[in-house]
């Protein structure tokens, strides 16, 4: 999850070497490794051999879910969908694996699969947010106004509350700090905006043009209804980098996806001041150090 597949192999490699029989749960790590580092091909082989006669492990939900999502985020989401159709009847696809289908779907832009995707999730989940938010701004980025509508219409009908983006970080006094986003309330928050805003100085002159404008279909939750400039993590990289001495490594966690508009700046901001970020969003470790970061812009 920190994005070292190769890592993941060689260690593979050494269980085998000492005759250790992998089970299911060392199938999860290595498949969800060939996710993280786009190795297709290898992650089909895996799957493939542990069903055959090598490992001959069953299948659980866990491991159709990786190969959902590692098909789907190299954009195979035909392929992706298959997999979801063909799972037998014991292991009913879940909404982690359409979640999966549905991420493949917003990184490679099909809309058709994805309102598919969405319908699916809000039938399996009715209570999330999320989903109709995503199903709201999918209609809207392709005109369908009057869908979106009724979709938000039908989330107030059944009184949805939506889920505002939040990251968290500790600082050097072991308090946790949280920030919301568009957070003006924490004591620091002054001299927070004024450090993000000198730092956009510094990232234009990089080429960083900020998106205001964000991709309707790449947004998770509610924020793209807040200026992206003050996305939680944002404030909380920014606090960060105020308050912790230059030694540590800054450490925010977020409870949604992190945008692509915060993964651009916070590659920036680690190129600009010297300082190692990690970030751990809802779904795995960006590990940002002198202008990249370990997903290797692949999330
Ligand atoms: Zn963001
Ligand atoms: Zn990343």
């Amino acid at each position: 999850m920190n994005g070292h597949g190769k890592l993941s192999f060689a260690l593979f490699a050494q269980i085998e070497k000492v005759g250790i029989a992998p089970n299911g749960n060392t199938l999860v790590g290595l498949l969800s490794a060939c996710s993280h580092a786009g190795m297709v091909e290898e992650g089909r082989r895996y799957f493939q051999t542990m069903i055959g006669v090598n490992y001959s492990i069953l299948p659980r939900i866990e491991h159709y879910g990786c190969m959902v999502d590692l098909l789907g985020r190299a954009g195979l989401l035909n392929e992706a969908h298959t997999v979801i159709k063909q799972m037998p009847g014991e292991v009913a696809p879940n909404a982690v694996v359409w979640g999966s289908l549905l991420h493949g779907c917003r990184i490679h832009r099909n809309t058709n699969l994805a309102e598919h995707v969405l319908k699916k999730l809000i039938a399996l989940e009715p209570e999330n947010s999320g989903n109709y938010v995503l199903l709201s701004n999918l209609y809207t980025s392709v005109g369908r106004y009057e869908d979106s509508a009724k979709l938000r219409l039908s989330m107030k009908h059944r009184n949805i509350q939506k889920l505002p983006g939040r990251s968290w970080i500790e600082a050097d006094d072991g308090k946790v700090h949280e920030f919301l986003v568009g957070d003006r309330t924490h004591p620091w928050s002054d001299r927070i905006y004024m450090r993000l805003e000198e730092l956009v100085i510094e990232m234009r002159k990089l080429g960083y043009v900020p998106s205001t404008e964000v991709v309707l279909f790449d947004v998770e939750e509610e924020e793209k209804e807040q200026s992206v400039g003050e996305h939680s993590e944002k404030l909380a990289v920014a606090f960060g980098l105020l308050k912790l001495p230059l030694k540590d490594t800054i450490r925010v966690s977020k409870n949604l996806r992190v945008c692509r508009d915060c993964h651009s700046v916070i590659k920036l901001i680690s190129k600009i001041t010297g300082r190692q970020i990690v970030i751990r969003d809802n779904n795995r470790f960006h590990s940002f150090s002198d202008g990249f970061c370990s997903c290797n812009d692949y999330w």
